[in-house]
């Protein structure tokens, strides 16, 4: 790397960037092209001699990025959020810059003990009980997304069960989740060879809030124990991919416990609200918990990717090998962390800084602020939705996301399927707005999910006003 053009370009691509940011209101929320645009607009193979960094910034404005949907952008309500931020970019900026591959403590000491710090101190603000903090027996990893944490859990489960009972009982060993569980679980089942017919999908309480009932779970375990089979796993959500609900983890870690099953809980969303006291309630019964994950790259400001799991010690035993070419001093003597051997790949990027500048860059307090704004503008949100007679609100708004929908017309063949679904294609289609939707007891809803860091009140009501002029004439032609 030349130094002299990586400040040159560097700079440049800083402007480019900024530029970017100062003008994200100019593009449509959601990409509007058609598939195989870009496959029109580049040549056919790559070329001979160097470019200007000019030509391929010129192509990134033509060409790139019109096929971008602009997840920064204040207008982007869809899925859930993936924040950016001036400090987690700078985190991403210096990892590129070091650009090591922490896998052992000695490829670079700071990789490691920085992330354990981190997560300590990412711990402590979520009050996570001691057995999760490295001075316990436990500690953080980061992942790079959720379904690698439960993936990773679920092996680590499955083995720690499988030492016990004897390997050739891999098919009695049975999975219990809710149906709102995010599809990350049946993805990890099918790769750690559970039996299809041993996941138990529980549903969930459609007369509340969508959360797992205990009774359900304690009636499915006594079941399952006598025909036989193994109840081993439990994955619990705070804040459902489809409505936020959060399961009772208390109630359910006891149950866990009591049947030594392993018990994940996955607040991939909504655990960055854990941080703010009057949130906190929502992990109640953490200390029940043999791991937890959260994704400080969704409503963390954290770049992504930075998933964000805590256990108690288990990873390694399922997960560590010592190849003659790893093995190194420190190792050996086992006193220092080797994160290999707590995630699926070797490599691994320098994840932890990022989220260091953003936990000194921002604070504890204006991290609880930028959480309790999203969730003020989502109930503003909410009211705006309830003060229209055309709309209902069809989940509890526990964080930042309403799910609502247009009430159909008595008679509606397909109780508002088809209108719903317009609604939503017609105001992703305006490039205006950008919102998601889900399927809750069988009704088509709409979700929108506060969270972008750049969304203020203006946004939320410009958005609010998209929706209604749609529906409007969706109505009207009806
Ligand atoms: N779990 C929950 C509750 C989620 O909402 C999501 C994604 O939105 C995931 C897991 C999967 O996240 P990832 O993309 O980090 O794997």
């Amino acid at each position: 790397m030349d130094s002299e053009q990586l400040r040159e370009y560097g700079h440049q691509m800083v402007d480019f960037i900024a530029d970017y940011y100062k003008t994200i209101e100019s593009f449509p929320v959601r990409s509007q092209v058609k598939p195989g645009y870009l496959r029109e607009l580049l040549p056919d193979s790559a070329p001979k001699h160097p470019e200007s960094l000019q030509d391929v910034l010129n192509d990134v404005r033509q060409k790139i990025i019109p096929g971008v949907t602009h997840w920064q952008s204040p207008d982007y309500f869809a899925y859930y959020p993936s924040n950016s931020s001036t400090a987690g970019f700078l985190g991403e900026m210096l990892s590129a810059g070091f650009n090591i591959v922490g896998f052992s403590w000695v490829t670079s000491p700071a990789a490691t003990e920085l992330e354990v710090i981190v997560l300590d101190w990412l711990a402590k603000m979520l009050k996570l009980p001691n057995e999760f903090l490295s001075s316990g027996q436990g500690g953080g990893v980061i992942q790079g997304t959720a379904s690698e944490a439960i993936l990773v859990v679920l092996l680590a489960a499955r083995d720690k069960v499988l030492r016990k009972v004897g390997r050739n009982s891999l098919e009695k060993l049975v999975v219990y989740a809710s149906d709102q569980t995010h599809a990350a679980l049946q993805k990890a089942c099918q790769i750690a060879g559970i039996y299809p017919e041993n996941f138990r999908v529980l549903k969930a309480d459609s007369n509340t809030n969508y959360a797992l009932i205990p009774d359900k779970l304690q009636e499915a375990i006594m079941n399952d124990f006598s025909s036989g089979l193994i109840p081993f796993f439990l994955c619990a959500t705070v804040g459902t991919t489809s409505s936020a609900a959060v399961d009772p983890l208390s109630e359910l870690g006891k149950i866990a416990k009591a049947n030594d099953m392993w018990f994940h809980v996955d607040a991939a969303y909504a655990g960055s609200a854990c941080i703010c006291p009057e949130y906190r309630h929502h992990i109640d019964g953490i200390e029940e918990a043999t791991s937890f994950g959260m994704n400080a790259h969704k409503w963390f400001l954290t770049n992504f990717d930075c998933s964000v799991l805590w256990d108690q010690n288990a990873l390694i035993q399922s997960l560590s090998t010592n190849p003659e070419y790893l093995k190194n001093k420190a190792s050996q003597e086992n006193n220092v962390v080797d994160f290999k051997d707590w995630q699926i790949p070797l490599g691994r990027r320098f994840r932890s800084l990022k989220l260091w500048m953003v936990l000194r860059l921002y604070g504890l307090e204006n991290l609880q602020s930028y959480i309790r704004n999203h969730i003020k503008l989502a109930e503003q949100f909410k009211e705006l939705v309830c003060s229209d007679h055309r709309f209902e609100v069809v989940a509890p708004r526990t964080f930042s996301l309403v799910c609502f929908r247009l009430i159909p017309r008595e008679g509606d063949q397909d109780n508002g399927y088809n209108l719903n679904y317009n609604l939503l294609d017609a105001v992703n289609s305006s490039g205006k707005i950008f919102i998601s939707h889900t399927v809750l007891s069988g009704k088509f809803v709409l979700r929108f999910a506060v969270g972008a860091p750049l969304t203020e009140e203006s946004h939320v009501k410009a958005a609010w006003k998209v929706l209604q002029d749609q529906a409007t004439i969706l109505l009207t032609d009806q």
